[in-house]
């Protein structure tokens, strides 16, 4: 496809700016560019088929199933994004003084309230702008605890191996040293191989539960119990709270600080680049460390204040606010009946199809129910037919299909991961799973095929080192190409 720079014909255009209707401003003698700046040139209707035919490449919720493990890609109701596009929300200077921001603050202090009621917490901060994000903050406030108390020893962050990539990566870059924590035989952490790694120098366990093996840890009470008696703090990664929100609450579980992906199971798309939202949650004894410009109660109604011991900001303001608008309008449209609905139907849709594909496919530790997410492992197929996970991801786009998570959890080999979320109707999961059988099928019978899929897109399958090492992030004319 020819991009936008080798679609332009010199003088051709589209009046896009309105006429001037200031007196002209002229830039200080030496400020303006030497060459002039060389902006693609085309008609209207050529610049929005260009941008259609973009869409139309891509694959989102409005395209299709989209099974993507851990990521929880949902449909988020349009209603929401109507009600965060309000002027009242969109209009207004985050320097505004805050008397004449209350109905924004409201927003803000409501949302805390009913996610604190959700997780378990007390108190809660909106500025993270991730997940990743949002556990970064929430380490910060681990490690500034230990060391307000004089417990500088406390170094090591306790990760199961099951975890998500983003946690060791936040715990290194706070500064900790990651303690990986292996899995028993039934997918939950090893509670023998935690009690040997808790200890003094423990600040604290990262945990998700759900696990990204789609299992909820039966263990989880004496799991938190553990590290606490060591003195360390347990952490919920609430990325995958798609399974849990009002079922269980990590607070109940024996978690201190709590992080949520509003852009995964709160109304927001995940993906996409953004904008994204993580919210940090913690218990009462670590509010006052929470990142700066909190929304409290004040004598003439809502303001901002600094928590006494905050560990400072870690985002401009107060993060992604209407992200925050989206959240609060879908926890408020399906209510204390409709947050515990959502959580089981993304539960029994993925049971369903689950067992749809079982003796198809093999299930990673697949005895008991899943929560919101499987894994297959693929390692027999691969022996048998030569066709791998990646094979099989590719072939799935050729149906429509997005391609779930693959080679994740790193403990499951030729893994791929499926979500199918509480959205997707049963007539979906039924499509996918004959869509699945038969590409297991042609494993045996046109193994080729499948290695060659796919052939439906503009580019089949990319070099990936090369995409990884060698990006090619902006264009370049020919003429200046290395
Ligand atoms: C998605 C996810 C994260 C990271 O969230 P980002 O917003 O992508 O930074 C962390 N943990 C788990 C379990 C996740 O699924």
């Amino acid at each position: 496809m020819e991009l936008l720079f080798e679609k332009s014909r010199s003088g051709r255009g589209c009046d896009l700016l309105p006429p001037l209707d200031v007196p002209p401003a002229h830039l200080m003698e030496g400020m303006g560019r030497e060459t002039p700046l060389d902006l693609p040139e085309l008609s209207e209707v050529d610049l929005s088929r260009h941008y259609s035919a973009l869409e139309r490449r891509a694959h989102g919720v409005n395209n299709g199933f989209y099974p993507l493990g851990s990521c929880t890609m949902k449909y988020n109701p349009k209603l929401h994004e109507e009600l965060a596009a309000l002027p009242g929300f969109t209009g207004v200077h985050p320097s505004q003084s805050p008397e004449t921001v209350q109905g924004c603050l409201k927003v803000l202090r409501l949302a805390e309230e009913l996610l604190c009621e959700i997780t378990g917490m007390a108190a809660m901060t909106f500025q993270p702008a991730a997940g990743a994000h949002g556990e970064f903050t929430a380490l910060l406030m681990v490690k500034k605890y230990h060391l307000d108390r004089g417990e500088a020893g406390r170094t090591k962050i306790l990760v199961p191996d099951s975890a998500h990539g983003t946690n060791p990566a936040s715990a290194a870059m706070c500064g900790f040293t990651v303690v990986n924590v292996p899995s028993n035989p039934q997918g939950g952490v090893d509670l023998e191989a935690l009690r040997a790694a808790a200890g003094p120098d423990t600040a604290a366990l990262m945990l998700t539960n759900p696990n990204t093996l789609g299992l909820f840890d039966p263990n989880i009470l004496e799991i938190t119990q553990i590290v606490h008696d060591a003195g360390g703090l347990c952490y919920y990664d609430g990325a995958n709270l798609n399974a849990v929100m009002g079922v269980a609450r990590p607070g109940d579980m024996g978690f201190d600080l709590v992080h949520l992906n509003l852009h995964k199971t709160f109304s927001t798309p995940h993906g996409g680049g953004g904008p994204g939202s993580g919210p940090v949650g913690c218990k009462d004894f670590l509010r006052d460390l929470l990142p700066a410009g909190h929304v409290e109660e004040g004598p003439d109604g809502l303001e901002l204040r600094d928590p006494a011991g905050t560990i400072g900001s870690v985002k401009a303001f107060y993060g992604n606010f209407t992200v925050v608008v989206k959240a609060l309008a879908y926890i408020l449209t399906l209510g204390v009946e409709g947050i515990p609905q959502a959580a089981q139907g993304a539960v029994l849709n993925a049971n369903y199809l689950r067992e749809q594909l079982r003796g198809t496919y093999d299930i990673a530790y697949g005895d008991g129910p899943c929560m919101h997410e499987f894994v297959l492992t693929l390692e027999k197929l691969k022996k048998e037919t030569g066709v791998s996970a990646l094979d099989v991801a590719k072939a799935l786009v050729d149906q429509g299909i997005h391609p779930p998570t693959m080679y994740f959890p790193l403990i499951v080999e030729e893994a791929l991961m499926f979500e199918p979320t509480e959205t997707e109707s049963r007539e979906t999961l039924d499509q996918a799973a004959e869509v699945l059988k038969a590409i297991r099928a042609q494993a045996d019978t046109d193994p080729a095929a499948l290695h060659a899929a796919p052939v439906t897109t503009p580019i089949g399958r990319p070099d990936e080192v090369q995409a990884a090492r060698h990006p090619v992030l902006r264009y370049r004319p020919p003429e200046v190409r290395p």
